[in-house]
């Protein structure tokens, strides 16, 4: 079947995911038939290079032999049981190497991050309530924060173009001073400007903790802000702040864990062990649709009670999904057998040398933590993001500037040769958008 053939039934019935349908009278969708490695191909057999791994979910290249088989094995035993009432040997090995991993050893599943987002609200609301303080109700999160697009997670995100809209069914939320060093002055250290807004944080809390349940953060980098990257000291101070105040902090590591920022999780870096840990896009290496909530012993001891209602009533119904779990172990085997932290390390330290052959463009901000890089670009074209991300898509390069700031997160798989296509791709793209 060709492209164009494709194109017209998709447009006929697929309605797309973040998008102005309209729009796609004059910008194309691509077609893709299958992918291999960082590859993508579409139906003409034209490959993409996948520098934003699909939205940030795959880990170790499309058409993966190892996630594959797992999968397939899986296959052939359980599809999928309910998950209350059952249990199934994927789901518990699955949970019990999250809690080795997190030190956080009570594993709650949804299939997607807004949904791990929407239950740790629940529980951290829920948990105040089991224990006596229910005047507990409110949460907040930093400005430009994304937590996902459902109304409780949308409420905590603060992003303009997804939010407005909606804002007459939204709950309140309050947004603390952001500390992406961006914001800095001229004179001042991304530490100290990271400290000026623990002030703000901390003034904020000492006033509100009364009615606050919890703080939910992106740890290290704002991912949809535009890859916002904040010193670590501003998250080792947001935890103390908050075990002082007694308000619970949620890091929502759907973007940044397994491995994005150098860590397996960004919260290392700030020696943080945050009360909830929401997981999900990494975590099945890009294959299917899973998430989890970690939680700590003293707020599950806070549901477990002769009383049903003090228990957590959440659920969905694929749960704990057993092939979603194998593709997550499969994914944790690979992290282990490759020695994947170690020598992301030095991949990140060739592609940050090869990044500055950027620096000739009119570029700002050129900037990276671990795996993820990104710079602002100077320009007074409006149409900037889509423009380059057309111009890159006909040169064989899937970018997906978000307003001026063009990034890269690309699969851990990538080769030199396929980083040197990558950069001078990107180059190519933003110079003939500017
Ligand atoms: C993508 C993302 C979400 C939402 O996940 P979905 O699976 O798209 O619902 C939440 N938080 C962060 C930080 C994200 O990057």
């Amino acid at each position: 079947m060709t492209n164009q053939t494709l194109l017209s039934r998709s447009l006929e019935s697929v309605w797309h995911p973040c998008t102005q349908m309209k729009q796609h009278e004059i910008y194309p969708l691509i077609p893709i038939q299958r992918g291999e490695g960082v590859w993508l191909y579409d139906a003409e057999g034209k490959r993409y290079l996948d520098a934003i791994s699909s939205w940030w979910v795959n880990l170790f290249g499309h058409n993966n032999p190892r996630i594959k088989d797992a999968i397939k094995q899986q296959l052939d035993t359980l599809e999928h049981v309910m998950l209350a009432g059952f249990t199934h040997m994927p789901v518990i090995e699955l949970s019990e190497k999250l809690g080795n991993l997190t030190g956080l050893g009570h594993a709650f599943y949804a299939s997607d991050g807004a949904s791990a987002t929407e239950i740790a609200l629940k529980m951290s609301f829920h948990y105040w309530r089991n224990t006596g303080k229910s005047n507990k109700t409110k949460f907040i999160s930093l400005q430009n924060s994304y937590h996902g697009e459902t109304l409780g997670a949308l409420s905590v995100t603060d992003v303009t173009i997804f939010k407005d809209t909606y804002a007459p069914l939204l709950m309140q939320s309050a947004q603390m001073p952001c500390p992406d060093w961006r914001l800095a002055k001229d004179n001042e250290s991304a530490e100290s400007y990271a400290l000026r807004c623990v002030e703000d944080l901390e003034k904020y809390l000492s006033e509100h903790h009364e009615e606050l349940a919890a703080f939910i953060i992106e740890p290290l980098v704002q991912c949809a802000a535009g890859m916002g990257m904040y010193h670590p000291v501003y998250l080792a101070k947001a935890r103390e702040i908050c075990s002082k105040y007694e308000i619970h902090l949620i890091a929502d590591e759907i973007a940044v864990g397994f491995g994005r920022t150098g860590t397996m999780f960004a919260s290392e870096q700030a020696q943080v062990k945050a009360d909830f840990i929401c997981l999900s896009k990494g975590i099945t290496g890009g294959y299917l649709p899973l998430s989890v909530v970690l939680t700590k012993d003293k707020i599950y001891q806070a549901f477990y009670d002769d009383s049903t209602v003090r228990g957590f009533l959440h659920s969905h119904s694929y749960t704990g999904n057993p092939l979603a779990c194998s593709a997550a172990l499969a994914t944790l085997a690979i992290f282990e057998a490759d020695d994947v932290i170690r020598k992301n390390h030095e991949k990140s330290a060739f592609i940050q040398a090869k990044m500055q052959v950027l620096t000739d463009l009119p570029t700002s901000n050129l900037r990276y933590q671990g795996m993820i890089f990104a710079f602002d670009v100077i320009t007074q074209n409006t149409q900037f993001s889509r423009q380059c991300y057309q111009t890159a898509t006909k040169l064989g390069l899937l970018l997906r500037p978000i307003g001026n700031t063009v990034y890269w997160m690309p699969p851990y798989t990538i080769t030199e040769a396929e980083i040197d296509f990558m950069v001078d791709v990107t180059k190519q793209a933003v110079k003939s958008t500017l």
